[in-house]
């Protein structure tokens, strides 16, 4: 007797998932990838359709076979990923192949949890396996919390795909209510540390240069890294630094292109407007690959010794802008003397709380633990002096992640007292620690201001850490990557992942 075939022995809609597959990388709401970075995550639209394919047998006529295969590209689709019909049909076709017995799947290698979790969609007994704690995490937060505790009791259809408003998992009330307390409490906390300015605007995040001092012995002065000078860059938009010397010292101005001309917005030395030449080109700076170019003398700094000069403390940081949010839109200001003040303010705070944080859990807060100068990329790091992985955020930014990281620690023990079940507490607190790991891939030196998009582009765009001359920091409380985006691009995923119906087992 001839062994019948699997659907993806005979044939497959390559081309069609493959599209599907590739679109799926522009969606963001409601996706695992929003979640955790994962580095090799598989996309769902394949997973989904070659789990499917994989189980069903060949029918026995081609045109059966076509319309299968329509029916998997249909499958496929990231708006179709949560529609029940569809879902149901392709459950009960693979129910069918097994003669009614519930299919058990393993996935020994897991890793961001795209196939396991097609898997359950597709209504299998799913078990996933892993040996790194990062993608354990994570698979507990999309596979196993939101099948236990997060279940929607019913979506009205018509609706849309991520309406959670009117009937909310319990999952996704206590994510959103704990996570509106931690942002209480870190507020009450370190919030003054970034003040708003007298007219109300809130900054979305502060412009850094990191700094060498000039090899030039005649010279030395203060040279800000900067790999290009645009601050919004856009079609009706055109604002940038503009780096001159007064007195020996590099200082700025912010400018904006009016047609040909540029215009003087403000400038750091009060009464005094540089005059800006008609060819001034932002997007070269005054550093590009390692080789730092000194405003003030002309004078070269190669990469060796710009190196150097890291690895031996001697480079610095300097506060060059301040980017606020108002309804209007983006702005920008030179930073002040009271910014780098609250900044200094919270670095101090910064050595109190370590302090306070590393008798209590026994261990630094601020990671201490070495960056592997063996492995092939964060070893750049070590190529400026940075050897521990607390030595990627500057003093704010630490204070930041250790102060949300332990409110975050602090809902468990409240949790606790107000008589939630223990492994219920533990599923809340853990995607309010991915909260606090979306927060740091934001909250780093290596995140830098995306000057066509006005936002703070995160650390890992690239999944690796690339030196960042001019970073942005960001505000914790106020901009694109804040608490409260943190948690609200988890409660999408969430949201998602509660709508999958649920999965009948054996027992
Ligand atoms: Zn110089």
């Amino acid at each position: 007797m001839k062994e019948q075939k699997s659907f993806i022995e005979v044939t497959f809609p390559i081309k069609e998932v493959s599209e599907e597959s590739a679109r799926e990388k522009n969606i963001r709401h409601g996706h695992i990838s929003t979640l955790h970075i994962w580095w090799a995550r598989r996309p769902l639209a394949s997973s989904r359709a070659t789990t499917y394919a994989a189980l069903i047998p060949y029918p026995s006529t081609e045109k059966e076979a076509k319309e299968k295969a329509k029916f998997i590209v249909e499958l496929s689709k990231w708006e179709n990923s949560l529609k029940e019909d569809l879902i149901q049909k392709a459950r009960e076709d693979i129910l069918k192949t097994n003669g009614g017995k519930p299919l058990r799947v393993l996935d020994p290698f897991s890793g961001g949890g795209s196939i396991p979790l097609e898997c359950l969609r597709l209504g299998l007994e799913t078990h996933a396996v892993e040996y790194n704690p990062v993608a354990v995490l994570i698979l507990k937060c999309t596979l196993e919390y939101p099948q236990r505790y997060g279940r929607q009791n019913k979506v009205k259809k018509d609706e849309g795909l991520f309406n959670f408003e009117k009937e909310e998992s319990p999952l996704i009330a206590d994510v959103r209510k704990w996570g509106e307390w931690v942002l209480e409490k870190a507020r009450e906390e370190i919030g003054k540390f970034y003040p708003a300015d007298e007219d109300g605007s809130v900054p979305a995040g502060y412009i850094w240069a990191r700094t060498i001092p000039c090899q030039n012995p005649s010279c030395g002065a203060e040279t800000p890294l900067m790999r290009q000078f645009w601050l919004a860059r856009k079609e009706n938009k055109m604002i940038s630094l503009y780096p001159f010397v007064h007195e020996g010292r590099v200082e700025f101005a912010i400018v904006k292109k009016n047609g040909d001309e540029w215009q003087v917005v403000e400038s750091s030395i009060p009464g005094f407007s540089p005059k800006v030449p008609f060819n001034f080109e932002p997007e070269k700076g005054t550093v590009s690959r390692a080789i730092a170019v000194c405003p003030v003398c002309g004078g070269m700094v190669d990469d060796k010794q710009v190196r150097r000069l890291f690895q031996e403390g001697k480079a610095g940081q300097r506060m060059v802008a301040v980017v606020l949010s108002r309804p209007q839109g983006k702005a920008y200001r030179l930073a002040t003397k009271r910014d780098v003040e609250f900044y200094r303010k919270a670095e101090e705070y910064l050595e109190e709380k370590r302090e306070k944080l590393w008798e209590e859990w026994g261990i630094d807060p601020v990671p201490d633990e070495e960056i592997d100068p063996n492995s092939l990329k964060p070893r750049t790091m070590w190529l400026y002096g940075m050897s521990r992985w607390g030595d990627l955020f500057n003093s704010r930014q630490k204070l930041a992640l250790i102060t949300f990281t332990e409110k975050v620690r602090l809902v468990y023990n409240k949790m606790i007292e107000e008589g939630y079940d223990k492994d219920y507490a533990k599923a809340v607190v853990s995607y309010l620690g991915l909260g606090v790991n979306r927060l740091a891939i934001y909250a780093t030196t290596f995140g830098y201001w995306h000057n066509t998009r006005e936002l703070v582009n995160p650390g890992m765009g690239r999944q690796a850490l690339a030196m960042t001359w001019d970073y942005s920091e960001v505000n914790p409380f106020g901009g694109n990557a804040d608490w409260e985006s943190a948690i609200s691009w988890i409660i999408y995923v969430l949201s998602h992942l509660t709508q999958i119906p649920p999965v009948e087992t054996e027992e």
